[in-house]
């Protein structure tokens, strides 16, 4: 049955590489079916990863054995450390790319993965039957049997492409949409909706005079992705910063009737953290000037990207604001940007293990369920392929937490309140982010990762002897004494590093500890007080959060819940009393009714036993 197939992941863009690696690695026969092998991994937009909360995001999906890491690291050609000068909680790294090496290094780890097929095939339909997903139909007018299924289509499903008043169908320039998928999940009985994102121009590099721009380079002691990088990998580059000025605002306010946006033409709601230049202009009149990154798209091409210059109004025009940008006033545009309008999949139609409630064993991952990123992708991705790959097998499914992964924040977010605009992950967005640094991402999760089977022996030997080493570290900070003080209170002392006490002290020298040793016994000393805290918060939590809901209780029968009450609840259906707290217009009413429900069924559950 050479179509046949324990897991099928449709769409081999960030979510999909890795959910197919991991389907894959845990054992099933797994195919990852894509309109164009050619295209695996593309960035769509920015070629550079992490970033504010996204960095953190990439670290998590190292730790749990998944690879955009890996590929980061491979490729970076800058490494910046933002908000390095803030507490470490909101510490995050982020990498420029090479665009074609990044594709091309998680093209290469696809297609040596043992058990993982890639094949040229855009879907149009699911097959499903009884409540169950059984396979998929390609243009092709072949059939694709499998046991599950998971759908990571990105901007593709009926994709619209705007420059001005230009349309084009597309699920990316230069790239063709998928027309008929979303009209076969309406039949199936999905609730789809539109959505909007925008990308800035290109521009000729070797057009540009640098001297009126400043030069942004990256840090000299670079901040890996992989917990297993330990060297730079390629020749780094420079970065420039320029600025839009009241001149070129004066040019998009005369064209804004051109604008898809402002003429109707666009009608999808767009990423409200990263809008259009013409949004910029018009939303904030007062601001007089606006930053742009000359961000370099690799290393052998003299691309370059405009960071925050997203636009789509006519070609015309966006050449003319460039020209009026100090040292782009030469400049050859290479791309033009474009706004894009796409389906998406409302993610409330989920449970948290990111498997619809509909169809059991099909799984929707990254941009489909309405987030923009790619880290965000990858980190759903990796989640949508283990629980596959653990469906198809038998096992309990595994639901990252909100206080051990912003993964965990994201797929709760998502599941329980859904969105309404393309939704980027924040460090704002998580309540226990001080627990959710991108430091500790390997000691929260590579043992789940190790448990799932996705961290080799390799990996999982040099996390174990790392955190021994932190261990070691953390021991002898606590039992040195000076001047009456142990190391650990002297460091809470504001300017009181742990290299210079090392320096100090001969004990420490002797341990000889690597820099992420140090950092992590530093920050765990520094920050005790917020830390413990913030457990002492999740623990009071935890019984919410642990006592769990069953997914078959018809909430109709609670007559004491309140008919707004009934409705979410059976809408979005929680797997846990902490979920269900999580959904707006619940309160500690309706979960105190809930409580007393649930502890009533399990009595009458012991009840019915006992008689037995
Ligand atoms: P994608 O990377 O889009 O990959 C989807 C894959 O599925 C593709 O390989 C496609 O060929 C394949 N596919 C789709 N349908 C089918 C089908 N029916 N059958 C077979 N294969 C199929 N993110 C940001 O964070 N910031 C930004 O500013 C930003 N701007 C963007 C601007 C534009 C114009 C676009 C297009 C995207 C932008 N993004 C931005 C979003 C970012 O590119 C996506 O969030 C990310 O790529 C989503 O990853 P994904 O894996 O979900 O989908």
């Amino acid at each position: 049955m050479p179509n046949e197939y324990d897991v099928i992941v449709v769409g081999a863009g960030h979510a999909g590489c890795e959910a197919a690696l991991a389907a894959a690695r845990m054992g099933c026969r797994t195919a990852l079916l894509t309109m164009n092998p050619d295209t695996v991994a593309l960035m769509s937009c920015n070629p550079a990863i992490g970033g504010l909360a996204k960095g953190q995001i990439v670290r998590e999906i190292d730790a749990l054995g998944g690879e955009m890491g890996k590929a980061t690291d491979e490729t970076a050609i800058q490494y910046r450390l933002l908000n390095r000068s803030k507490g470490p909680a909101v510490q995050s790294p982020r990498a420029q790319c090479d665009r074609k090496l990044y594709a091309a290094s998680m093209k290469r780890r696809v297609s040596e993965c043992p058990g993982l097929t890639l094949v040229a095939e855009t879907v149009d339909a699911l097959i499903a039957e009884d409540g169950r997903i059984r396979g998929v139909v390609g243009a092709s007018g072949r059939e694709y049997r499998a046991k599950a299924v998971v759908l990571t289509t990105g901007t593709f499903l009926k994709g619209l492409i705007h420059v001005g008043s230009e349309k084009s169908v597309g699920g990316r320039i230069g790239e063709p949409s998928a027309e008929r998928l979303s009209d076969s999940l309406r039949r199936l009985g999905f609730v789809v909706e539109r959505l909007k994102t925008g990308t800035p121009p290109r521009i000729d590099g070797r057009t540009v005079d640098f001297t009126k721009c400043a030069e942004q380079p990256g840090d000299a002691e670079p901040c890996f992705f992989s917990f297993a990088t330990t060297r730079l990998a390629l020749p780094q580059r420079v970065c420039w910063i320029t600025h839009t000025n009241e001149r070129v605002h004066e040019i998009i306010r005369r064209n804004i009737d051109r604008a898809p946006l402002y003429t109707g033409q666009i009608t999808a709601v767009g990423p409200r953290y990263c809008p259009s230049v013409e949004t910029k202009v018009m939303r904030f009149p007062e601001k007089t000037s606006h930053l742009i990154f000359l961000e370099p798209e690799g290393l052998d091409t003299e691309e370059l990207y405009l960071n925050g210059l997203a636009t789509s109004i006519p070609a015309d025009v966006q050449e003319e604001m460039l020209h009026g940008i100090a040292g782009l006033e030469r400049v050859r545009v290479a791309r033009y940007g474009y706004a894009i309008e796409y389906d998406y999949v409302p993610p409330t139609q989920l449970f948290a293990t990111l498997e619809t409630k509909l169809v059991r064993g099909l799984f929707h991952a990254g941009q489909i369920n309405g987030t923009s990123g790619y880290e965000e992708a990858a980190g759903q991705g990796l989640v949508a392929g283990i629980n596959a790959a653990r469906s198809v097998r038998g096992d309990e499914p595994i639901v990252l937490r909100r206080h051990e992964a912003y993964i965990g924040v994201l797929i709760d977010d998502l599941v329980t309140k859904g969105t309404e605009e393309p939704y980027r992950m924040f460090t704002g967005r998580a309540e226990h982010r001080l627990l959710l640094r991108s430091d500790n991402a390997d000691r929260r999760l590579t043992p789940i990762g190790r448990a799932s089977g996705l961290v080799d022996d390799g990996s999982w030997s040099r996390f174990e002897e790392k955190r021994a080493r932190i261990g070691e570290l953390a021991e002898w900070v606590g039992r040195i004494r000076r001047n009456g003080k142990s190391l650990d209170e002297l460091l809470r002392t504001p300017g009181v590093t742990l290299a210079s006490l090392i320096a100090e002290t001969e004990e420490l020298r002797a341990l000889a500890p690597e820099r992420e040793i140090v950092e992590a016994v530093e920050i765990e000393s520094k920050y005790r007080g917020y830390i413990s805290r913030q457990m002492r918060e999740v623990e009071r939590l935890r019984e919410s959060e642990d006592r769990r809901i069953p997914a078959e209780i018809d909430y109709e029968t609670i007559p004491q819940l309140r008919r707004e009450a009934r409705e979410k609840l059976s809408r979005i259906r929680p797997s846990t009393l902490g979920q269900a707290a999580r959904i707006s217009g619940i309160g500690p009413a309706e979960i105190s009714v809930l409580r007393i429900y649930l502890q009533g069924r399990r009595r009458q559950a012991s009840d019915a036993h006992e008689a037995k």
